[in-house]
């Protein structure tokens, strides 16, 4: 077996339902869970903070190899799938401020911002893991053992995503959730750099009345089903 034998990439447009199906997944499998987006994210945040334009690709990317993140387990049971800490401040939720998501993707659509963004995520993305994200399967890991791109219609995103600010109190509006995921998807699919592309082998499922548990389902059998091939294949060749 390869190191990238055993990571399941998953990509996709906003609010398909990738983080939670990745996190239940990665649960199943014993793997670790890797949401690329929070490092766009968090790196948004920073640039909000130190009053770095979206717009300044080499300044946004000098930032984002001056700030250490951590991804691990959640610490607190109020909805988070892990918790993210940048240089040790619980950003969690601060990274999921509709601020902060209406300049993510001019933030990530930056070549040199993802150039920087590349190396940390190949360090991470070995042994047992779900990584999350828009380029994974296509260019961070395009020889991982899985790969998987889950898409929903606009409407059910929508939704999705008003229910997900709901149950954490926040007020939300159904046709502005609708635009906002509208504009990321167009600047994600249309730049120049890693555009967001069905990568090549996916699996692609398209979860438009799905439950989440019949998705991690499918996906579950479909990756044991898939190591089973590449330890049995590895056995064959020794
Ligand atoms: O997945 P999530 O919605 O958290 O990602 C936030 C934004 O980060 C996306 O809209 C996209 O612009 C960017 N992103 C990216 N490449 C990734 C992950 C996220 O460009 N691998």
């Amino acid at each position: 077996m390869t190191d990238h034998d055993e990571v399941v990439a998953i990509d996709g447009p906003a609010a398909a339902g990738k983080s939670t199906v990745a996190r239940m997944l990665a649960d199943r499998l014993g793997a670790m869970l890797f949401d690329t987006g929070t490092l766009y994210r968090a790196l948004t945040l920073e640039a909000r903070r130190e009053g770095v334009s979206p717009a300044n690709g080499r300044a946004l990317a000098r930032l984002a190899t001056s700030r250490h993140l951590d991804i691990v387990p959640p610490s607190s049971r109020d909805g988070r799938l892990y918790d993210v800490l940048l240089d040790g401040e619980d950003v969690t939720w601060a990274i999921r401020d509709p601020d902060v998501e209406a300049d993510v993707s001019e933030v990530a659509a930056h070549p040199e911002v993802r150039q920087a963004l590349l190396a940390p995520q190949r360090r991470i993305a070995t042994g047992r893991v779900v990584i999350v994200g828009r380029d994974i399967g296509s260019i961070v890991v395009p020889d991982a053992g899985v790969k998987v791109f889950l898409q929903a219609s606009l409407q059910e995103r929508a939704r999705r995503r008003l229910r997900e600010l709901e149950g954490r109190g926040l007020p939300a509006n159904l046709e502005a959730i609708k635009r906002d995921l509208e504009r990321r998807d167009e600047i994600d699919s249309n730049r120049r750099a890693a555009p967001l592309r069905i990568p090549e082998g996916a699996l692609v499922i398209d979860t438009d009345g799905m439950d989440v548990e019949a998705v991690v389902d499918l996906l579950e059998r479909r990756v044991r089903e898939r190591w089973r091939e590449l330890s049995s294949a590895d056995r064959a060749r020794r």
